[in-house]
């Protein structure tokens, strides 16, 4: 029996990561502490309700659960309140890594998966990004994972850690079979609240800034279905249980698209009007962000199956209006 040990198991990618773990023949168990993460996402293995910042409580964990891998996401994740509070997501997300490499290194467990970002790379010089392209993250968000990076290569060399830093573009959509999907508290990403704008005569969907020069104006990202995530973290998870080698994937589509297709896909799969305003840009957003998955293909075998724009916005749509509380779910 292999066993997987998932910090932030109780958020969005962690959540749909844990279905996929356990879909696999992985017994999985959550550690979570519930601050942004949500109770009724926890479905397929117990919840140990804890905080990374509290290192007996982590090292407690991983000595009764004696994990094959631990996959961590416990994160704090919005760019905005890493300007704002740096030293939120220093201590959340890089201390809280770091009481994990310690962790695990104590108790002699040297497989790890890792929550990483493209927010790691910072402006683009070439699209599509291959994990080669330079880091230079343009915010504390990026750079609170970056130095995770960098932490577990040096605890890679130093004692043997073997890990799969898997860096998302844009993790969009929900559980085809509509048991769990994208949450947050607030909401800020562009597929949820447009489908809220589609939801809610009191809602506007804005978007930010038509004036990128891409083939409509709005920004162009990569945008992969929460369950293609899931299939590559168990892809990354097999890879480690074979010995693979330390490494770092980009996990992305290669393809684009722009904050106009979006709007307009939510409006086909709603059968409703989205009106929408055009705002200003918002700080820090690159014109196109794509990544080069061509690594995940050869290394992981892992090719995006469900991240079709349309099959997005279905799942998230339905989703989104079962989450509101929509009658007929
Ligand atoms: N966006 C938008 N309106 C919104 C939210 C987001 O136009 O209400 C745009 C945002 O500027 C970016 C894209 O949608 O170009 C994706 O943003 P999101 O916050 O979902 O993900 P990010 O790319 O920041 O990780």
């Amino acid at each position: 029996m292999k066993t997987i040990l998932v910090t932030g198991g109780a958020g969005y990618v962690g959540s749909h990561c844990c279905k996929e773990f356990a879909a696999q023949g992985w017994t999985v168990v959550v550690y979570d502490n519930l601050y942004r993460g949500w109770r009724d996402m926890v479905r397929w293995g117990e919840l140990i309700e804890g905080d990374i910042l509290d290192t007996a409580a982590l090292q407690a964990a991983i000595a009764r659960v004696k994990p094959d891998v631990l996959a961590h996401f416990a994160a704090l994740t919005y760019v905005g309140e890493s300007v704002e509070q740096p030293g939120l997501y220093y201590r959340n997300n890089t201390l809280g890594a770091f009481n994990i490499l310690e962790a695990l290194r104590t108790a002699g467990v040297d497989k790890m998966i890792f929550s990483s970002t493209a927010a790691t790379y910072g402006e683009p010089l070439e699209s599509p990004m291959p994990e080669t392209h330079r880091q230079l993250p343009i915010n504390p968000y990026g750079r609170s994972k970056l130095m995770v990076e960098r932490m577990m290569a040096d605890y890679a060399d130093a004692y043997g850690l073997r890990f799969a830093s898997l860096r998302y573009f844009n993790a969009a959509g929900a559980s085809p079979d509509g048991d769990i999907g994208e949450r947050h508290e607030p909401e800020t990403h562009v597929i949820p609240l447009a489908a809220r704008g589609a939801l809610r005569d009191d809602y506007q969907f804005t978007i930010f800034g038509d004036d990128f020069d891409t083939r409509d104006g709005t920004c162009v990202r990569d945008y992969v279905h929460v369950s293609d995530l899931g299939r590559a973290h168990a892809a990354a998870a097999d890879y480690l249980m074979k010995g693979g080698a330390a490494q770092f994937f980009n996990l992305g589509t290669g393809e684009g698209t722009t904050v106009k297709e979006i709007a307009d896909a939510i409006e086909k799969v709603s059968g409703k009007p989205l009106p929408r305003t055009v705002g200003p840009r918002r700080a820090g957003d690159p014109a196109v962000l794509v990544a080069s998955n061509a690594r995940a293909q050869e290394v992981l075998g892992w090719t995006p199956t469900q991240s079709s724009i349309d099959e997005i916005v279905r799942t998230a749509w339905a989703w989104a209006r079962k989450d509101a509380g929509c009658a007929g779910g």
